[in-house]
Formats: C-alpha cells, structure tokens, sequence
C-alpha cells in the first residue's frame, strides 16, 4: 500500500512515517531526509540543494522527483512519501512513477494543524546527533539534561532551517505550492482528513484505522 502523508513543515509526518515503518513494514521516503543526507555527503545533489533548503524554499522537482524514482523499488511492500509530492508537477512526476510499476496511491493523509502552534512546535526541535531520537526544549526534553534517553551520547543538533525566519518561509512555501495539489487528489476520492494537534498516539491511532477501513 503507497500513501502521501501531506502537512506543513511540522505538522508531524516524519514521526508518523517512522511510527508506520516501524510497525507496518512500510518504507519511508522522505525527500527531506534524503536533501539532507546529500548535503552532508557534498554529493552534486547536495551542493545545489544546500542554499535552497537553508532559505527554506523548495528544491527543483527534477531532483526530488529523481530522488523518489531512485529509491521507490526500494519500497515494493508499501511506501510512506513523506514531504513529496511538494508541487503539482511532482504530484504528476509521482502518478507515473507508480504507473510505471503497476502501483497506485490508497490514500492521501493530511495533518490539519494550526500553522502559529507549528513555529513553536519546529523552532524547539533538536535531535541526538548520535542515534537521531528527537527531542523539543519544552515539551520533550531527555530525561537528563544533556544526555541522550537512547543512546547515552551528549552531542545533539538541531536543523538550520529550523529558525523562525525559515519556518516562515516554508510555511508559505507550503500554502503557496503544497495546499494547491489537494484538490488534485480530492478528485481522485484519495484524501483523508485528521487532526494533526491530536497527540503523537492520537495521530497515529488515526493513521492507523484508515489504513485498515
Ligand atoms: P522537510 O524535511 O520535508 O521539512 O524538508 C526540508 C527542506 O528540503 C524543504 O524546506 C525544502 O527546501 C527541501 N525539500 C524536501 N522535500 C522537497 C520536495 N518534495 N520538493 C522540494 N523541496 C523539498
């Protein structure tokens, strides 16, 4: 089974993408995750995409559209797209990735959330740099100050482009070339609704009683 889980930035789709992996034998393919891991590489990818993401604009969707394409074998028992399709053209890009393979979407979750509550939800954020278990400076803090539940380490980061200048700018990113595609799948009788506000449990409780209905 192939989802979308649409949201703006924060609204939670990479905690309950890895929720799904971890429970349903899905993959997750998050086009941000992978930006990232070519930043950090300094592959070619990476070094065009760097500035674009540090300004909190999208990258071109010649390139995460080829992202997905390079890795949506990698996900033949069920993907989880996570932060793509972010543009009508990529949501066309998506259609014929998967036509291609004789594959077609089940759904298209979004997380309805409150954009004001999100700033503080992302600007909080950091995470191990060691095992990556995340954390927030108020509603999630390690149970010892600066030592990691998981793992033990004392290293964390946090994303740069999770300034509030940033946040705003993909925020308006979102509204202006995200929201748009909606009625693209709502045609397609794919969208499902749920309350992103709702706890992390509450979410995924929700995630989960539309991919068994
Ligand atoms: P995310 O981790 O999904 O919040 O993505 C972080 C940043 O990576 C975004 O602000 C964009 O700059 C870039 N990005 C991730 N996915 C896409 C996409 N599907 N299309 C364009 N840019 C993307």
């Amino acid at each position: 089974m192939d989802i979308i889980l649409l949201g703006p930035p924060g609204a939670g789709k990479g905690t309950q993408a890895a929720r799904l992996q971890q429970n349903r034998g899905m993959i997750q393919l998050s086009t941000g995750d992978m930006l990232r891991e070519a930043v950090a590489k300094g592959t070619p990818v990476g070094v065009k995409a760097k500035a674009v993401m540090e300004a909190g604009e999208l990258v071109s969707d010649a390139i995460v559209s080829a992202l997905i394409g390079e890795r949506l074998d990698s996900a033949s028992d069920g993907a989880i797209f996570d932060g793509f399709p972010r543009t009508q053209h990529q949501a066309e890009a998506l259609e014929m990735l998967l036509a291609d393979r004789d594959r077609n979407l089940a759904h298209v979750i979004e997380l309805v959330v409150d954009e004001e509550a999100l700033v503080d939800r992302i600007t909080g954020r950091f995470s191990c740099a060691q095992c990556g278990a995340n954390y927030h400076d108020r509603f999630h803090r390690p149970k010892v100050d600066g030592t990691c539940d998981v793992c033990g380490s004392h290293e964390f980061k946090r994303r740069p482009d999770d300034n509030e200048a940033t946040v705003r700018t993909r925020m308006a990113e979102y509204r202006a070339k995200t929201a748009p595609i909606l009625p693209f799948y709502e045609e397609k009788g794919l969208v499902r609704r749920i309350d992103g506000m709702a706890s992390v449990d509450d979410v995924a409780a929700a995630i989960d009683s539309i991919l068994d209905s």
